[in-house]
């Protein structure tokens, strides 16, 4: 291992803690004692079933998934989560309700992320008798400039939410646009989750919310509030606990639709692979799962939980965004740096903001790689620069970048 390692500041994949790579480097040529690496062994193998039902306890105790839910692991990251959440919860709203004219997919669009979910959705959607996208939401509308993603509308009158739909969409944190719903329920940039509720209760409708989140980008960083109230949460590892490869599923019990019972109703037939029940049924192993991320996410959240679990990487993590908005903040004051997003929608996990001036964010990035700190490029679809601050990231690299920032507002301003 290289002696100084740089600070790794991409949006994903990401940053992993070192003594988990260490420990990862000995499974790779001898799992848990077996005498076999952990990518030469058998999926079905009991050592490797007993790592993979601990993840499965790792992340039920420090999220509290309560028993309602099942945890589920596949592949094919966020854009197979992008199909696999529509099929199979068309599946359930047929099996519910055979007879329904219309099916509408609700989508909260405060991103790219979300808005490439709910195109997604709009394909999947031209298949199938009266399904529909609507757009609950467009965030875009509300930004400074009426045409990017910088906020989550906090307006409740501003989302326009159907009346039975079959799902209800949102992605946590926007990773491309450092947009991010709050982490307090009680905050008007929360996800409107008790509203919701409330309207299901005025309805008479059944309490069961058909509520679905993409947490790729900020899993396991900070808790999730109301979680027993989502169908379905659903992450890529490669952010905040592991390599690429693998995806983790939290889906409520009553949202593993018989996909062959839907298609006999005329639903549209679902690929086995993607239907979630056959991922319960299997207990996730009824192909070979990715047997690498999935070893390597165990070994970070069994780090995880010794040191506290998703409570301390919220005061971590808490600490760790202040300070680098902290010095935003600075560098705006001084003409030397513009924040992206607007006040009470800040992503804690992709920090986003604009180097001022011509040539300056070429010579911001050049002078970070030249003192080891890389991956600060914004998305390409966006520009500007963005620190990603998931877990791994440690705060001494955060104050390497804020020294690094200031310094550098200390050159823009003389
Ligand atoms: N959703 C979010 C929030 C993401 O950040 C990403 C990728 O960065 C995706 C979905 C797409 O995930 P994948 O590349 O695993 O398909």
């Amino acid at each position: 291992m290289p002696e100084e390692r740089v600070a790794n500041f991409s949006a994903g994949p990401s940053a992993l803690p070192i003594s988990v790579l260490e420990e990862a480097n000995k499974g790779l040529l001898n799992f848990n004692n077996t005498g076999i690496g952990i990518a030469e062994i058998s999926h079905r193998s009991k050592e490797f079933l007993a790592f993979l039902a601990n993840l499965e306890t790792l992340i039920r105790d420090q999220l509290h998934v309560p028993d309602t839910h099942s945890i589920l692991f596949t592949q094919g990251g966020g854009y197979g989560q992008f199909s696999a959440v529509v099929l199979n919860m068309l599946a359930r709203h047929t099996l519910l309700h055979p007879e329904a004219e219309e099916r509408t997919l609700d989508y909260v669009v405060t991103g790219s992320w979300s808005k490439k979910a709910a195109e997604e959705a709009r394909r999947l959607a031209a298949g199938q008798r009266g399904a529909k996208v609507n757009v609950v939401v467009d965030g875009r509308p509300y930004s400074k400039d009426a045409k990017s993603f910088d906020n989550i509308p906090a307006d409740p009158t501003s989302y326009a939410w159907s009346t039975d739909p079959a799902l209800i969409y949102y992605c946590d944190n926007e990773t491309v646009d450092g947009v991010q719903f709050s982490g307090d329920a009680q905050s008007p940039t929360a996800f409107p989750v008790q509203q919701l509720i409330a309207a299901a209760q005025a309805r008479g409708a059944p309490p069961l919310l058909p509520l679905v989140a993409d947490h790729s980008s900020s899993f396991m960083s900070r808790p999730i509030p109301h979680l027993a109230d989502h169908a379905i949460i659903y992450a890529g590892a490669q952010k905040n606990i592991g390599p690429a490869g693998l995806t983790i599923l939290i889906v409520r019990q009553d949202c593993l639709p018989d996909v062959d019972a839907a298609a006999a109703l005329g639903a549209q037939p679902v690929p086995f692979s993607l239907a979630y029940k056959t991922l319960a049924d299997s207990k996730s192993v009824f192909n070979t799962p990715p047997v690498l991320p999935i070893y390597i996410a165990g070994l970070v959240l069994e780090r995880a939980k010794t040191l506290g679990g998703v409570e301390y990487f919220k005061e971590m993590n808490g600490r760790k965004s202040a300070a680098v908005y902290g010095a935003i903040g600075e560098g705006e004051e001084k003409g030397v740096f513009r924040r992206k997003v607007q006040q009470g929608s800040e992503s804690g996990m992709n920090v986003v903001f604009e180097v001022l001036g011509e040539g300056r964010e070429a010579e911001f990035l050049k002078g970070a790689e030249e003192r080891g700190m890389k991956g600060l490029k914004g998305h390409r679809s966006v520009g500007g620069i963005r620190a990603s601050l998931y877990n791994a990231v440690t705060e001494e690299e955060v104050q390497k970048l804020v020294d690094y920032m200031k310094e550098f507002i200390g050159q823009g301003s003389e």
